[in-house]
């Protein structure tokens, strides 16, 4: 980084808000997807008119800007791939302001979901939101890849509590975009435009979200089934009835087997099953406990577990979360990497999709676990690859583009929650064909220069086997 640069940054965030240290550095090329690329600087801002600042000098040098929250994205949105500096967030982490009766908090970007979770949960509320990842997943991360998690089909994704932020544009000027009021129909909705972004269209540095009050009572139930095509059957059942839960988790023979061998055997040994939540008043979830049970049965469920006991909720929840973990211990010399890992499909082709995926990694000869949040039609495929080996990224690569091919032919969406980043680029290309123009004309208007988060998205260009984190001469 010029030394010109470099002291004017310091004159901005001080010694201690920057660093040019080279394994500092080095850290902050990863998050957690296949990719890697070393940034030249990392910044940690403290206010907002820092963030200005540096933007002002960044935007004059033409130096490329990548906002990074938690560094938990898996898809390589946060990976600056065209180096520059990488504006770490973490330092901006205050609740700033909470209103029950108006029902929003204000939260600085770089606060962790959970401890903002913590504070309103003491009186009552709660962010529903929750990714797998909550204990350091940042709100700034969240709402730029609109994030969600297992209780979206019945509280919707981050977007759904968005009322309004403040960004900073690439030049430098701050903009505070939507309402503290639950209704807003003033015009083009700024802050909603945000979301989802992925850290192209400006730094997020607080958002005022919409609280949300915690149900009464709760419980789950355990469903295993024959196939993998039955459990899709009953989550589109029980959806049809109409019952609304607060989350359906679906999980293969894959998933189950590898959860079962890393953990000792937390799952029943079947083909595939369903943990299933509902909550709200204790009448309500009896009676909702009563017709999952009947759902189950006409599906030909093979067992039916309901429980009220925390702990066994609690260990069936840490079992479906190990997944991503788990499978990287079913095979020696093999990791559990995110290629096409969180495709959405309408709720009604889950069985055809579950189905689909399989018959793909069959023909490809490659491992793919299918699990998910069902309900919402939500439904991760980790792939089990040796990292090391060409012919195995490239058959993985090969199975990913018809998995993502299959998706769209359903009516589905190449991201659920995860985020485009680069991973999924270009598929998301062809998904959403259409927007394209529309979308680099957004771009252009914002980010003139394109100096935010350049090369993602609509501006990736070729293969995604490339900057790869694992030493695969090929494509490192
Ligand atoms: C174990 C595990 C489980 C996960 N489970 C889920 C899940 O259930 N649901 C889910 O949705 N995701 C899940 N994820 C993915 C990830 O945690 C989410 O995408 C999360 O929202 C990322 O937050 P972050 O703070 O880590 O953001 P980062 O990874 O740092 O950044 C993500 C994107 O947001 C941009 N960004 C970050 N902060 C800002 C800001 N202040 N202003 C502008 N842009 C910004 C970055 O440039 C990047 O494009 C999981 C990840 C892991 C590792």
């Amino acid at each position: 980084m010029d030394e010109s640069v470099i002291s004017r940054i310091e004159a901005i965030v001080g010694k201690d808000g920057y660093s040019v240290d080279s394994a500092e550095l080095y850290t902050y090329g990863f998050d957690a997807s296949i990719f890697h690329r070393t940034p030249d600087m990392v910044v940690q801002p403290r206010t907002v008119e820092q963030v200005s600042e540096i933007m002002k000098v960044a935007n004059a040098e033409r130096i490329p800007v990548v906002p990074r929250g938690a560094g938990t994205g898996l898809c390589g949105s946060a990976v600056p791939i065209k180096g520059g500096i990488v504006m770490d967030m973490s330092r901006m982490n205050k609740i700033l302001n909470i209103s029950v009766g108006d029902l929003w908090v204000d939260v600085q970007a770089g606060c962790v979901y959970n401890a903002l979770n913590d504070a309103i949960g003491k009186l009552g509320f709660f962010f529903p939101c929750s990714p797998g990842s909550a204990e350091a997943a940042t709100i700034g991360g969240m709402v730029s890849a609109n994030a969600s998690g297992m209780k979206a089909v019945k509280y919707g994704a981050t977007r759904d509590f968005v009322l309004g932020l403040t960004f900073v544009k690439a030049d430098g000027e701050i903009v505070r975009a939507g309402t503290h009021t639950i209704k807003d129909s003033s015009g083009y909705q700024l802050a909603r435009l945000l979301c989802g972004s992925e850290g192209t269209l400006g730094v997020i540095t607080d958002v005022t979200l919409k609280l949300a009050t915690k149900p009464k009572t709760s419980a789950s139930a355990l469903v295993s089934f024959k196939t993998i095509y039955d459990a899709g059957r009953f989550v589109s059942a029980v959806m049809a009835k109409p019952l609304i839960p607060a989350s359906c988790e679906l999980m293969d023979k894959v998933s189950i087997d590898a959860v079962n061998k890393a953990l000792n055997n937390p799952l029943p040994d079947c083909e595939a099953l369903c943990i299933i939540e509902v909550d709200g008043e204790p009448e309500q979830v009896e009676r909702d406990l009563k017709t999952v049970a009947e759902i189950a049965e006409t599906i030909g469920a093979t067992s039916v577990t309901p429980t009220h006991d925390k702990k066994q909720i609690a260990a069936w929840t840490a079992a479906r979360k190990s997944v991503m973990t788990a499978l990287s211990a079913l095979k020696p010399g093999y990791s559990s990497v995110s290629l096409a890992d969180d495709m959405g499909v309408p709720v009604s082709k889950i069985p055809d999709a579950v189905t689909r995926y399989q018959e793909i990694a069959d023909k490809y000869r490659v491992t793919v676990a299918t699990y998910g949040h069902a309900a919402d039609g939500n439904l991760h495929t980790k792939m089990l690859l040796n990292p090391l080996d060409k012919d195995e990224w490239d058959r993985g690569v090969a199975a990913v583009s018809e998995i993502f091919d299959e998706t769209i032919k359903l009516g589905g969406t190449v991201t659920g929650e995860h985020g485009v980043g680069i991973s999924k680029a270009p598929d998301f290309q062809k998904e959403r064909k259409t927007e394209l123009s529309s979308i680099r004309a957004i771009k252009a208007a914002m980010d003139p220069n394109n100096i935010l988060n350049p090369g993602k998205l609509e501006q990736w260009e070729g293969s995604i086997l490339t900057n790869l984190r694992y030493p695969c001469k090929e494509y490192m």
